[in-house]
C-alpha cells in the first residue's frame, strides 16, 4: 500500500489538524496520568465514550491509584460500574490492577509487549494506553478510525477484524501524514463527525477528497 495510492489520506491528517473538534474536554485528558488514562481506557472498551465521561471522576476519586483498585472490594466496585453497564467486567479491571501491582510495581507499563501480558488489555487497549500516557506516536486504530479510512479511500471495511488487511496497512500513512495531528482529535472526528450513522459529510473539512462523499451521497 503505498502513499502514490492514496495522496489524499496523507493530507487528510494535516488537514484535520486545522480543525479542533471537540468541544469539551473529556475528564482524563484534562488531568492526565498513566493510571487515570489506563482506568479511562479500561472503561472504554465497548463502552460509549459519553457515558465513561458522565461517571469517569466519581470513578478515579473513590479508586485514585491503581493499588486502591487492586484493593477494591468486588461488590462495591461492582455497584461503582453498573451505571456504566459494565458490572460484569469488574474482574477484569481488578486483576489488571492486581497484576500491575505485583509485575511492575504499580507503574503501569510503558511497552506493548508488557501491557499485552496485563489482564483485559488487548492490542487497541495497549495502543492507546502509550498513545495517551506516554505520548508515543501511533494510530489508535479503534473500530471509528477504521471506518473514517474505509469511507474516505473506499476500501472494504472487512469483517474478521473489524478491518482488511489493506485497511490496517494503510494506517501508518495516516501517521505519516499526521504534522500537529493529535490521535485525540483523530478519535474526536471519527466519533463525531465521520460517526457510524448518518455521518455529518456537510460539516467535514475532508469532503472533497472523499471516496464515499463522492460515490455513495452523489
Ligand atoms: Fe466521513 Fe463524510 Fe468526511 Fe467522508 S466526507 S470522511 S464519509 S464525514
Amino acid at each position: 500500500m503505498s502513499a502514490e495510492k492514496f495522496p489524499y489520506l496523507l493530507k487528510a491528517g494535516a488537514e484535520l489538524s486545522k480543525h479542533r473538534i471537540a468541544e469539551t474536554e473529556l475528564p482524563w485528558r484534562k488531568y492526565r496520568t498513566p493510571y487515570r488514562i489506563f482506568l479511562a481506557e479500561m472503561l472504554l472498551v465497548r463502552t460509549r465514550t459519553d457515558i465513561v465521561a458522565n461517571h469517569f471522576e466519581k470513578i478515579a476519586s473513590k479508586y485514585p491509584t491503581i493499588e486502591a483498585l487492586a484493593l477494591a472490594d468486588e461488590s462495591e466496585l461492582r455497584e461503582v460500574l453498573r451505571p456504566l453497564g459494565l458490572s460484569k467486567r469488574f474482574p477484569y479491571l481488578i486483576k489488571a490492577a492486581r497484576y500491575i501491582c505485583d509485575n511492575h510495581n504499580g507503574e503501569i507499563p510503558a511497552d506493548f509487549e508488557s501491557l499485552l501480558k496485563v489482564p483485559g488489555i488487548g492490542k487497541y487497549t495497549a495502543t492507546a494506553i502509550l498513545i495517551f500516557a506516554y505520548g508515543q506516536k501511533l494510530v489508535p486504530a479503534d473500530v471509528n478510525v477504521l471506518r473514517f479510512v474505509s469511507r474516505f479511500t473506499g476500501l472494504e471495511m472487512g469483517h474478521v477484524t473489524k478491518g482488511s488487511r489493506e485497511l490496517w496497512n494503510l494506517l501508518p500513512l495516516l501517521s505519516e501524514a499526521n504534522v500537529g495531528l493529535s490521535a485525540e482529535n483523530l478519535l474526536d472526528f471519527t466519533r463525531l463527525i465521520c460517526r457510524a450513522r448518518k455521518p455529518k459529510c456537510n460539516a467535514c473539512p475532508l469532503s472533497a477528497h472523499c471516496s464515499y462523499f463522492k460515490h455513495v451521497l452523489s
